[in-house]
Order: C-alpha cells, then structure tokens, then sequence
C-alpha cells in the first residue's frame, strides 16, 4: 500500500508546479497530518473548527505551513475560525464575511480569505454567481479581511462536461472578482479543475487515502 508521503509526492510531481496543493486532513489523525508534513505538504485543509485546533496542537504546525479553514462558516464560530486559519476559503455571505471581519479585528489580525460561488445544484453552500460581485465589494471593504480570489466545490458527478462546464462558470466568476486564487479541484476532479485555470486544488482522499466515517454523535465544530 502506498504511504501518504508516496502518494503526495506523485500528486505533486504529477500536478503542474505553478498549482498549488492544500492536503484536506479532515476526520484524518494527526498523525496522518504530521506525515504529509515531512512529507513537504505545505497547505492543510480542514473543515471542522475543534477538530482542528485538537490536530493542529498535536501535529506541531509551524510556518510557513498554512492552515486553510474550507468548511461552512457558521458565523457563532468567526472568532474560533479567525483564531485557527491562516486562510478562510469559503466566505459565501453577507453575514459571515461581517463576523469575519469582526473576529479579525478583534485578533488584530487581517485574514486572506476566499469568496465561495456556487456552481452546482449538488452544493448547499457557496453565493451564486450573481451575487458574486456585490459579496466581493463587501469583502474588498473590510478592512482586517483581504479577498484572495474564488473557491468553488464541483458538481457530484462523472460526466466530465458538467464538470467542466462548473469550473468555467467557477473561472469566469473569478476573472471579475479577481485576485490571484482559483481553488477549484478535489481527488476525484483536480485534472478538470487545473484544465479550466485552477491556481490551488484541495486533495483529501488521493493523499490521505479513505477518510474515517464521523461518529454521528460529534459535534460538528
Ligand atoms: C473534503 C473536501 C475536500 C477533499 O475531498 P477529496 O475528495 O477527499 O479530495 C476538498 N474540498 C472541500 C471543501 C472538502 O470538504
């Protein structure tokens, strides 16, 4: 079977250099995340705020490693998440780009973060493409908040066409949002996404193999 640090080293010689790679450790041990460390992994993704801050103690994160937060923001968590993330991806309303910002003020600290559009009927999450420029104006006025460009979750699906037909959507969205990042691309999708201008894909089970089932009982955070 292959190691993590086997399988991140053929992701990223096999991904073209100027995309970047942020290894999703979600449900994963930390022991899983301080493999893909050594391994020279220099971007984390993680989806649930307790649970990484539980992780991230443990698995000694140090710069230049960058933690991005891609779960849903709930906006009773803004301070936790502003706390804990170097990077938030997935911005994607008015209210919780205003506790963000809040959160971030209150740290003293301006936050990179990403406008999430949605794309695809399978998503509950992300702004739709037409409200896109507003969020982006609002974001571009706060001013402990600093708008890096777009993420976007692809359709659930195989038929490659739908698939490259989202991630256009996704780019076009981003060429008038603008700034230097398209996140677009999971394990199942990343050759689509990087086809369609994809600056930044977010590789979970490709790296980190299957991902453990979540107990029922935790708590979502
Ligand atoms: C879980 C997750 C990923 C990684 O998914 P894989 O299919 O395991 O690569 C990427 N992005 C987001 C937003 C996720 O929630």
């Amino acid at each position: 079977m292959e190691t993590v640090a086997q399988r991140y080293a053929r992701l990223r010689a096999e991904v073209p250099a100027h995309v970047a790679i942020v290894a999703v450790s979600k449900l994963q041990p930390a022991e899983a995340v301080r493999e893909a460390l050594r391994a020279g992994v220099t971007d984390v993704g993680e989806n649930y705020v307790q649970e990484a801050r539980k992780k991230f103690a443990l698995a000694d994160f140090l710069p230049p490693v960058r933690r991005h937060f891609i779960g849903h923001v709930q906006t009773n968590k803004a301070r936790a998440i502003a706390a804990t993330f170097d990077m938030v991806q997935t911005v994607d309303r008015p209210q919780a780009a205003e506790a963000l910002e809040k959160a971030a003020a209150a740290l003293g600290k301006v936050l990179p973060v990403l406008l999430q559009v949605n794309i695809s009927q399978s998503d509950r999450f992300g702004c739709s493409p037409a409200a896109a420029s507003r969020l982006a104006m609002q974001l571009r006025g706060c001013s402990n908040l600093r708008l890096d460009g777009v993420m976007a979750i692809g359709p659930l699906t195989d038929r490659s066409s739908e698939i490259a037909a989202a991630f256009t959507l996704a780019a076009s969205v981003w060429q008038s949002v603008g700034g230097p990042i398209l996140s677009i691309g999971m394990s199942g999708d990343w050759r689509e996404a990087v086809a369609a201008g994809s600056t930044m894909i977010r590789l979970g089970s490709s790296i980190f193999g299957p991902r453990p089932v979540r107990a029922a009982s935790n708590d979502p955070g």
